[in-house]
């Protein structure tokens, strides 16, 4: 059963007060809050456990080497991954895909060849390719969305062609709460010979998740959106295509033999893990997925699905309110705007009443120009929010709205 109370006992910063508020978290899209269990295994791993991984053969460093491996193996099996080989830790989402738009796009790209995005990618998946093309002269082109925020797939389907080498698409929107079409995507660019990259930085939290499922050729996603600390993300590639890749940063553990002139590399997927990686940081994320695990992604998704239906609901009581993103299919966040007041306003004002929402642009202004917004409020939700949370942000925002009127230009 999904106890929802049982579950925010887990997370003790949901007891904060800010002022004599208690915290209404709904910045969830943003950066997750932690359960008390990745806290712990964040403590015990420096406590009982720290030191360097793979080099050392005394105890602490097997210790190390082990808890960081059964991480991997933790986390690969969460989202699907038919083992460990493929599944490179990083920093996140941001660092995943710059991974793969250097060592796969710098070697693959050439003149005439098109990378295919959306209108709707954050700039995590836009800019890392937007420098490959400048590299390589290959051309970018972008799916475009409909009036309500879903992907124009006939229009994708007449993009896709002989000269699409990659197609890039977050498979849920950070503004939008759309949930893409990205299995369709994936075959698409399979019949069209190109490979599918997922950034799954706001799917891997909230939807169950296959790699294999999806069909894509590489997924990306973030610890810290997902219950686990900040400094380690995920990419998974198929091993095939990671072996092909050069290494994308050079230097300690991921090379096999270094002469002065030149070096081989190690297996993967130390090939992509250059340096000391985030140890203590893996090991908290793999409690961060045995605890997702643990609730089910099923009952997570209803549970976000219930809750964005009803603030959808509640917030379109308020006069004038404009909600982007298709009405149904949904993720649990909103994303808004209210006649005559700034969503920067907004969100002081909200924050006086200890509500933690977000506004600007949420890394994606090519579609914020697309909206023809400069910026909007996004409330966004997570496995421990609850109904009454709901109901203290559309009253507060009803107040900033009698707050405002009187500046109503
Ligand atoms: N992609 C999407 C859809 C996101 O929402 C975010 C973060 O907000 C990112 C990528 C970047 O994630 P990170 O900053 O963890 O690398």
């Amino acid at each position: 059963m999904y106890d929802v109370d049982e579950i925010r006992r887990e997370f003790p910063i949901l007891d904060r007060r800010i002022g004599d508020k208690r915290l209404v978290y709904l910045d969830n899209a943003a950066t997750s809050q932690k359960p008390r269990r990745v806290l712990d295994a964040l403590t015990k791993y420096y406590e009982r456990h720290n030191a360097n991984i793979h080099r050392g053969v005394h105890r602490l460093a097997e210790e190390a080497t082990a808890a960081y491996e059964e991480s991997r193996a933790k986390v690969a099996r969460f989202l699907g991954a038919p083992g460990t080989t493929g599944l490179v830790f990083t920093r996140g989402t941001t660092e995943s895909i710059n991974l793969v738009a250097y060592a796969w796009g710098r070697k693959n790209l050439r003149e005439g060849d098109e990378v295919l995005l959306t209108e709707v990618e954050h700039h995590s998946n836009l800019v890392p390719w937007q420098l490959a093309a400048q590299a390589t002269g290959a051309r970018l082109r972008f799916v475009p969305i409909r009036e309500d925020g879903t992907l124009d797939m006939e229009e994708a389907g007449r993009l896709i062609g002989p000269k699409t080498k990659l197609v890039g698409c977050i498979h849920a929107s950070n503004v939008l709460a759309t949930i893409n079409p990205v299995v369709k995507l994936a075959r698409m660019a399979r019949e069209a010979g190109a490979l599918m990259l997922v950034d799954g930085a706001q799917s891997a939290p909230h939807l169950p998740v296959d790699v294999e499922a999806l069909g894509c050729d590489f997924f990306a996603c973030s610890g810290h959106k997902m219950l686990g600390p900040t400094g380690v993300g995920v990419l998974w590639g198929r091993p095939e295509i990671l072996e092909e890749m050069d290494p994308f940063l050079g230097g300690g553990e991921m090379i096999r033999e270094v002469r002065l002139d030149h070096s081989t590399y190690n297996d993967l997927p130390y090939k992509f893990e250059a340096g000391t990686m985030n140890i203590a940081q893996a090991v908290g994320l793999g409690a961060a997925v045995d605890y997702l695990g643990e609730l089910g992604m099923e009952n997570v998704r209803e549970h976000e699905r219930r809750l964005g239906e009803y603030a959808y609901g509640r917030l379109s009581e308020l006069e004038g309110i404009e909600i982007y993103g298709p009405k149904e299919e949904r993720t649990g966040l909103v994303s808004f705007s209210l006649p005559d007041v700034h969503p920067h306003d907004l969100s002081q004002l909200l924050d006086e009443e200890g509500i933690a929402i977000r506004s600007g642009h949420h890394c994606a202004q090519p579609l914020m120009r697309r909206l023809g917004v400069p910026a909007t409020a996004r409330a966004s939700f997570y496995l421990y929010n609850v109904e009454e949370e709901v109901d203290r942000l559309v009253e507060a925002l009803a107040r900033a709205r009698e707050f405002f009127r009187p500046y109503a230009i």
